[in-house]
């Protein structure tokens, strides 16, 4: 998970959430009243906001990951919420079947949003493991499974990228040529970067192998 920042409210959503509150309160069975958040203009919004990630896994949303728009406290405990711009966020179809209508008061999933998740959570290998004591953290990780092998295909997919970090970096420390030795710092730069997929544990890795990563995490 990276901290990210919250952009401005889409025009489509600003005009109409309240309007469209009271339509599905008024019609709970309609879908088309439900569902009026995924307009096209909101869904990019919170793309672009994302880096067009899952904010739990960090998994890019695409054909491999199918993702939706989710909602930090669910529509089930906060229905007032529904249209709530501050409480959409986007995360993969894997992450959003496992958090469910989780939400307890006081023992919520960290928010990416308010909470500085970069330093409550750890990257062992592919694995994510929470900061000793952080029970917001545990909790987050536990429901998510960012720690099981449950979560097989994801951490097959962070094994890759691990091996391509990896040798990145040794290219880096054995190259000679000045041109070549900035494109390859320039590539790691990319991997850590926010919109890169699992830049949380690539930046994890350059800082604890050294060696060629050195000035680089
Ligand atoms: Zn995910």
């Amino acid at each position: 998970m990276r901290n990210l920042t919250k952009s401005d409210e889409p025009e489509i959503l600003k005009q109409n959430a309240d309007i469209w509150l009271d339509q599905y309160l008024e019609d709970k069975n309609s879908s088309t009243k439900k569902y009026r958040y995924r307009h096209k203009k909101i869904k990019e919004a919170l793309k672009k906001e994302t880096g067009h990630k899952c904010v739990y896994c960090e998994s890019k949303i695409g054909h491999n990951t199918p993702g939706d728009i989710e909602h930090k406290i669910p529509s089930s405990k906060a229905v007032h919420l529904h249209f709530d711009w501050n409480n959409m966020t986007m995360a993969c179809a894997e992450c959003n079947r496992r958090k469910n209508d989780y939400y307890e008061d006081g023992e919520a999933f960290l928010d990416p949003y308010i909470d500085d998740v970069e330093s409550l959570l750890e990257h062992h290998g592919p694995i994510i493991l929470w900061r000793i004591g952080q029970k917001r953290a545990e909790i987050t990780v536990r429901i998510l499974e960012l720690n099981s092998f449950r979560r097989s295909s994801l951490i097959c997919r962070k094994m890759e990228k691990i091996e391509e970090v990896c040798n990145l970096a040794e290219r880096l420390s054995s190259e000679k040529n000045r041109l070549l030795k900035l494109l390859l710092l320039r590539q790691l730069e990319q991997m850590k970067d926010k919109s890169s997929e699992y830049s949380a544990m690539v930046i994890s890795i350059l800082k604890t192998r050294g060696g060629g990563c050195e000035g680089t995490a």
